[in-house]
């Protein structure tokens, strides 16, 4: 059947007035929530609306907004930290969330409180625009602790094409900060259209041979290469990637970005743009599940997709050889080249709250207060202080003492898992995520250290739907919920993020998890194999089924 050609979406975004839409009349009315209209043009402002789902039928149970920031890689200055930090204590869940896109989300903010929330954030030289909905979304960057010449060389790439990108419209200006109206028909969206993009878009850049911003997963991704004194030259680009899916639709599915080649380095924005209105221009508009790029670049062929951006750019890509991919730690103090030093915290499923006996966020604040510390978001929702004194390391390290803290992850399993939100705000999960992760990773655990492995743990990655928010499917090995308390269970991805997970088993219960774990780690063990990457994709999915028993995997 053919898709029609526009879907409910396009129209809403293209009638909107440039994002508009009714949002100023719903913010200033006494209802609790938005309209379903509303919500859907909420997300390109950086909302999501949500209900805390554990709370069902209590009438005391208002819509709560969920607030993403736009960060370009990451890295925000000390003060920027601590607005972020006291947004979450005055109108948050008292959490702050750190994303797989490296930024910062505050749930639980009531609708009269958004407005405000939004002005703090601008005053701080902040913004949530574009951290959601079909615009190009917050652009990743590898982090860079070890403060690298060739890694630094990004932070100016990551913001212009952050700016570049950004939607015209002034709507976010008028309606958050009560900034100066402007006629929406007086606007326009070059770049990317008056119905915005066909879905959400994600650009990725980091050094060629360095992988830790998981560059295959996004739309666009650039490596850089550099010249005999170490200045960028140039880029390999990528573009196709992306995790999303839905379970037993097999015109949905997870894919890696292709290499299309390398570019001059003065050649990245218009590259960049080129494949943008590409995708803006021929991307699926009908169907949203398969609106992404990569269902484009899919269906008309990597050729065609080619062909179609080196015409819009003028030039041809360049063929060259990729070096190896490798993912440096960034956990722990790490030295940085101008003396000072960096410490990484392994922070589970990105959740920076005060716990009992764990109190991580009033220490990561006083740190950053006391020290005046800039901060770096991880792709792998972990967060980096940088710039500390030698001097200061000791008073630190005796602070996080005296909290019972360690920047350390507990076993080498924890250093790279990630779990999306999933339960009890995200109004797609099926799962459980993040609530569980702890048990899941000590069942992981468990068979690790049992079978002798722990130390060379897989990277682990789960989430409570198909949708792939935590990038479950170029992971070793993964859990995607599949229905309450059932998972699809992933694996074969790589480390180095270079290679896409297959599926095992279906309906795998959180029960039976302890012996599926253990049996696929005997195997693992039984193999002889090294790594449990590459384990898994030797002996495929068949085997790797028969490892498991019928009673745990159907
Ligand atoms: Fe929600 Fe699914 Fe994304 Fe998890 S993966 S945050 S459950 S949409």
């Amino acid at each position: 059947m053919t898709a029609p050609l526009d879907s409910p979406a396009e129209a809403l975004k293209r009638g909107s007035r440039h994002l508009r839409g009714t949002l100023a009349e719903e913010l200033a009315s006494p209802e609790p929530g938005f309209s379903a209209d509303a919500q859907a043009l909420l997300k390109p402002h950086g909302f999501y609306q949500q209900k805390d789902r554990d709370r069902r039928g209590d009438p005391a149970n208002p819509p709560v907004l969920m607030v993403r920031g736009r960060i370009p890689g990451g890295r925000l200055s000390a003060a920027q930290y601590l607005v972020w930090d006291a947004l979450a204590g005055r109108y948050g869940d008292n959490t702050l969330r750190l994303t797989t896109r490296q930024s910062i989300e505050l749930h639980g903010i009531l609708k009269g409180d958004a407005k405000a929330a939004l002005k703090r954030l601008h005053a701080a030289l902040l913004s949530a625009k574009g951290a959601c909905g079909d615009v190009v979304r917050n652009v990743t960057q590898a982090p860079n602790p070890w403060k690298r010449s060739g890694l630094s060389q990004l932070d100016r790439v990551a913001e212009s094409l952050a700016r570049r990108f950004e939607a015209r419209s002034n709507a976010y200006a008028e309606i958050w900060l009560d900034g100066e109206r402007v006629d929406p028909d007086s606007e326009s969206e070059p770049l990317l259209s008056e119905a915005y993009l066909p879905r959400k878009f994600k650009i990725a850049l980091t050094a060629a041979g360095e992988n830790l911003v998981d560059l295959y997963t996004n739309d666009l991704g650039f490596a850089a290469t550099f010249d005999g004194d170490g200045v960028i030259d140039g880029y390999f680009a990528f573009a196709g990637g992306g995790m999303g899916m839905t379970h037993n639709d097999p015109t949905t599915f997870p894919r890696l970005a292709d290499l299309l080649g390398w570019i001059p380095s003065d050649q990245l924005l218009p590259v960049a743009e080129a494949v943008v209105t590409t995708q803006r221009d021929h991307g699926n508009r009908g169907d949203r599940k398969r609106a992404r790029l990569k269902y484009l670049i899919a269906s008309k062929g990597l050729d065609w997709f080619i062909a179609e951006v080196e015409e819009r750019w003028g030039r041809a890509f360049e063929p060259r050889d990729l070096p190896v991919w490798r993912t440096s730690p960034v956990l722990g103090w790490i030295p940085r080249g101008d003396g000072t030093w960096a410490l990484g915290f392994h922070v589970e499923s990105g959740r920076v709250a005060d716990r009992v006996g764990h109190p991580l966020r009033s220490a990561l604040r006083d740190l950053v207060e006391g020290f005046e510390l800039p901060v770096l978001i991880t792709p792998d929702q972990g967060l980096i202080l940088l710039d500390i004194l030698e001097d200061d390391r000791a008073d630190i390290e005796d602070i996080l003492a005296a909290r019972g803290i360690d920047p350390a992850s507990p076993s080498r399993l924890h250093d790279r898992a990630l779990a999306c939100p999933a339960l009890p705000f995200c109004g797609l999960a099926i799962a459980e995520a993040e609530r569980v992760l702890p048990e899941v990773l000590a069942h992981l655990d468990a068979a690790l250290t049992r079978h002798g492995l722990a130390e060379r743990a897989p990277v682990f990655r789960m989430t409570g739907c198909a949708n792939g928010c935590a990038r479950p499917y170029s992971a070793e090995l993964a859990l995607a919920g599949q229905a309450p308390g059932r998972y699809a269970l992933y694996a074969g991805g790589s480390e180095e993020g270079d290679r896409l997970a297959f599926e095992v088993a279906q309906k795998v219960s959180l029960a039976d998890l302890p012996e599926v774990f253990d049996r696929l780690v005997s195997a693992w063990r039984e193999a002889g194999d090294g790594a449990f990457r590459d384990f898994a994709a030797r002996i495929g999915a068949d085997d790797l089924r028969a490892a498991l028993t019928r009673e745990v995997a159907k």
